[in-house]
Order: structure tokens, then C-alpha cells, then sequence
């Protein structure tokens, strides 16, 4: 009987790059591969890399040159490595020459011919393709993994929107938004395979359609997902604030499955930083539209994505970040220092803030941040929150976890027989990242 081949494959960065390697490991798998956690034993191992900071790059540099020893025990181990650092424009060659005990390097754009290029990997070839353009949609690679509680559905692929410091749109092209009836179809499939969650995934979900005839932009695309028979929850990342429309919030407002959770990511608190940062919003248009998401959902969770040190940010630049925080009081924020991306045009403007400022920065950021986000879990205590029972927590086998519609993190005690429902839990203690709560039916 012939071996059992298996693969690893590792995320790095976004839901994007998270749902990229779901693709190809569907693609391993219809090649004879099963998915392992055991890179001892793996006869393949594929990295799906990020680019959007210097630090995941060098995380992922540091893993390929750990692999290098891993190869020097196992000849036969394949690796694979793919993805936007791979897709940047002349990166090839030089992670080549960098890291010459890998086997394949694919881009964003074909990662549908991956088994192409693993065929020559396994006849000992050396196999590396980046296209320059996305010659069709991935409409015909695997689509989202079923039989999981939750999946992430890419409803759109690339971004126009050319912020200034961000390599995405040079990594992923040009926005090409998915067929509805396909994103329906696919849906459907995974609601018949046991999926209760889907998580809309686009770089900016509010321009999905845009180049649709007739008219058919991303409310109504949620409005249709509402109506899916069997799913329970209906997520989406991330939301551009300069595209976030009146009817969008309102479709969430009615809508029964729909989260009342927005990812909206502000950047900066600074109108002088956000027109350097092409971000098309002024922090007064920001603020209406967290006015507007206020009065139709009182009650939702907002999150945000901050950036520090961006070139030019003056000190009361980063007064008005800290001001526009405390203002809105965000559930959670990513926040992340400044990263030159070369090929970008910040990595060209004149003022990069040095590393000693944007670090004392970025401290003072998260210990606003954190200070926010215990005090928005404090004030759960006492309330009552239906949760989508997700499994065991990883470090208590007794006790189980699951998300509010708004994501917030819960952790209770349960049973195996409600994993995949929704139960009332009512919240007794907070922490800043996680919430303790008892079932409010215990009989269920
Ligand atoms: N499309 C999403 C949006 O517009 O919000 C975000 C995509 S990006 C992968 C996620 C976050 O990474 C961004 O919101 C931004 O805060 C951060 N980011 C992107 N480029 C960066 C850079 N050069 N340095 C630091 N942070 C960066
Ligand atoms: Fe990057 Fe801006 Fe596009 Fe988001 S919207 S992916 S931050 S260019």
C-alpha cells in the first residue's frame, strides 16, 4: 500500500491569505495529501506568506530558514511557499536566491495551478510561476471548506483604493467582485455540510458590485444572505469607511442573521494623516458614520485598525488618534506601527518617524486601547447575549467558547450536545480580551 502523504500548510497575515491556504489545501487534498499539524512528518509543507508590515515578512523568512533544517533531515519533504510576498513585483528572484531548498513559489494570482506546479515539485523538478495579472477568478478553485461550524467566503478579490502606505492592491490587482449567485450557491452548499457562520470576506466589502448592470451592491447581497435556510450568522470584513452607506447599516439594522459588528478601520484620528494616507474620509465623515451605525444599532460592537508612526505624524497628530478613540470607544483595535512597503508611495515621503517615537506611540495607543476594550466588557456584566456555541476552549476541555453577534469572545461552561447552536448566556466577569458567562438555560 502506498504511503500516506501529508501536508501542513501555514497562514500568515489576513482571512484573505487564511482562506487562500484553506484553497490549497483543498487542492493537496484532491492530490492524495491529508492535512497534519506534524511538520516532522510531513511529506509537504505550504507557507501562504503576508507582505503588509516588514515584521510578518521577517517572521516568515525566519520559518523558511527553520524548514531549511527540516529539509537537511528529510530530502523528500516538499516546500511550498506562496502568496502576496511572493507576488511582489521582482521578490521572486530574490527569495530564490534567499532560499534555494524550496521546491515550488506561487503569486496570488494562480494559486489554482497549484497542483501543476506540485506534479513537477514531486517529479524533483523545481517549479516557481507568479502571474503578473489575475487571469480569471478563482470562481473554479476549491471554494470554502465544508462540514466546519464556520467559513470564510471571499465574495470579492484586490482593492482600488491605493491607500498610500499599502501594498495590498500591488499584491492582490484590481477589485473583481464575485457573481451573487455563485456566493449564494456556495453558501447554500456549506449550510447543507453543517456551516452555521459565514464571514463575507473582501478587502473593502462596501464597493462589492460596483461594476455590476443593473445595480446590485453589497446590502443587497447581505439582504439575500439573510434568507439562507439553516445558516445562523452572517459576518463581513472589512468595511471601508469612505463606502459604508446609509442602506448598508440600515440592511444590518433589519436584518436577523446579520452581526452588529463593523470593522471599520480609521487609521488615524488626524485629517492631515488621513489625506496622506489616501484614505478618501475626513474624521468628521468617520464620525458620522459611527453617529448613524449608533442610531439605528445602539448596541453594536465596533473594531478598527490603527496605524502609528505614519510619515509626518506630528505629536498632536497622534493627540487627535488618541481623542478619536476615546470619543467612540471601540470593543477592539488592531493597532500597528508604520511599515515602509516599498513600491508604496508613503515608503517615498519625506518624514519617516523614527522606530524609538513610533514604539513609545504605539504603547501608549494599546494602553488606551486595552483600558477600552475591559471597560466595553465590564459594562456586558450583568446582560444577557446569545452565543453561537463554536467547541471546548483549547485550554479547558470543561469549559466551552462562542462569540456574540458583536465577536466578542465568551467562555462557559457547556456540553458537546450544543456545539453548533445558539444559547443566552448571561456575562458574570470581563477580562480585556475575554468574557466569562453562564448559559441562561442550563436544561438545554
Ligand atoms: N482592506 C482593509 C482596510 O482597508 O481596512 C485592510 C487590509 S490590511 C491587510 C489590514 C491593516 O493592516 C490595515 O487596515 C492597516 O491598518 C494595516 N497596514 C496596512 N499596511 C500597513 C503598513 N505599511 N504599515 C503598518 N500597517 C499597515
Ligand atoms: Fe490596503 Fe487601503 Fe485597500 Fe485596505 S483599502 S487593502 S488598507 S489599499
Amino acid at each position: 500500500m502506498e504511503k500516506e502523504k501529508k501536508v501542513v500548510t501555514l497562514a500568515y497575515g489576513c482571512q484573505m491569505s487564511e482562506r487562500d491556504a484553506e484553497t490549497l489545501k483543498q487542492i493537496t487534498r484532491q492530490e492524495g495529501y491529508t492535512s497534519s499539524d506534524d511538520l516532522a512528518s510531513a511529506d509537504l509543507v505550504i507557507i501562504n506568506t503576508c507582505c503588509v508590515r516588514e515584521s510578518a515578512e521577517n517572521k516568515i523568512l525566519g520559518k523558511i530558514g527553520e524548514l531549511k533544517r527540516l529539509k537537511e533531515k528529510n530530502p523528500n519533504l516538499k516546500i511550498a511557499i506562496s502568496g502576496c510576498m511572493v507576488q511582489q513585483p521582482g521578490a521572486l528572484e530574490k527569495l530564490q536566491k534567499r532560499a534555494p531548498h524550496i521546491d515550488i513559489w506561487t503569486g496570488t494570482h494562480n494559486l489554482h495551478e497549484f497542483s501543476a506546479l506540485l506534479h513537477k515539485a514531486e517529479q524533483g523538478e523545481k517549479a516557481a510561476e507568479v502571474w503578473k495579472e489575475p487571469q480569471k477568478t478563482l470562481e473554479s478553485t476549491p471554494l470554502a471548506e465544508k462540514g466546519k461550524l464556520q467559513a470564510n467566503v471571499n465574495i470579492m478579490y484586490g482593492c482600488n483604493n491605493f491607500c498610500s502606505y499599502c501594498i495590498v492592491p500591488h499584491v492582490r490587482g484590481r477589485e473583481r467582485s464575485r457573481k451573487p449567485e455563485e456566493i449564494i450557491q456556495e453558501i447554500k452548499d456549506l449550510v447543507a455540510s453543517g456551516c452555521r457562520e459565514v464571514t463575507l470576506l473582501g478587502q473593502n466589502v462596501n464597493s462589492y458590485g460596483k461594476e455590476f448592470s443593473p445595480p446590485y451592491d453589497f446590502a443587497d447581497l447581505l439582504q439575500e444572505v439573510d434568507q439562507i435556510p439553516g445558516l445562523l450568522r452572517v459576518r463581513f470584513i472589512t468595511s471601508h469607511p469612505k463606502d459604508l452607506s446609509d442602506k448598508l447599516i440600515s440592511v444590518v439594522a433589519s436584518g436577523e442573521k446579520l452581526c452588529e459588528h463593523f470593522h471599520l478601520p480609521i487609521q488615524s484620528g488626524s485629517n492631515f494623516i488621513l489625506e496622506r494616507m489616501n484614505r478618501k474620509y475626513t474624521r468628521e465623515y468617520y464620525l458620522s458614520r459611527i453617529s448613524k451605525i449608533r442610531e439605528l444599532l445602539p448596541q453594536a460592537s465596533l473594531t478598527t485598525d490603527i496605524i502609528v508612526g505614519f510619515p509626518g505624524e506630528s505629536e498632536t497628530d497622534f493627540e487627535q488618534t488618541l481623542e478619536i478613540m476615546n470619543l467612540i470607544q471601540y470593543s477592539h483595535a488592531f493597532t500597528f506601527m508604520y511599515s515602509k512597503r516599498s513600491g508604496t508611495l508613503a515608503a517615498d515621503m519625506e518624514d519617516q518617524i523614527p522606530l524609538d517615537i513610533k514604539k513609545r506611540r504605539l504603547q501608549r495607543l494599546m494602553s488606551v486601547q486595552n483600558a477600552q476594550s475591559l471597560e466595553w466588557r465590564q459594562r456586558m456584566i450583568g446582560k444577557t447575549y446569545e452565543i453561537l456555541v463554536e467547541g471546548p476552549s483549547k485550554t479547558n476541555p470543561e469549559r466551552f467558547t462562542g462569540r456574540t453577534r458583536g465577536n466578542e469572545l465568551v467562555v462557559f461552561k457547556g456540553n458537546s450536545n450544543i456545539i453548533g447552536s445558539l444559547v443566552n448566556i448571561q456575562i458574570i466577569e470581563a477580562s480585556t480580551w475575554t468574557l466569562v458567562g453562564e448559559i441562561v438555560n442550563p436544561e438545554m
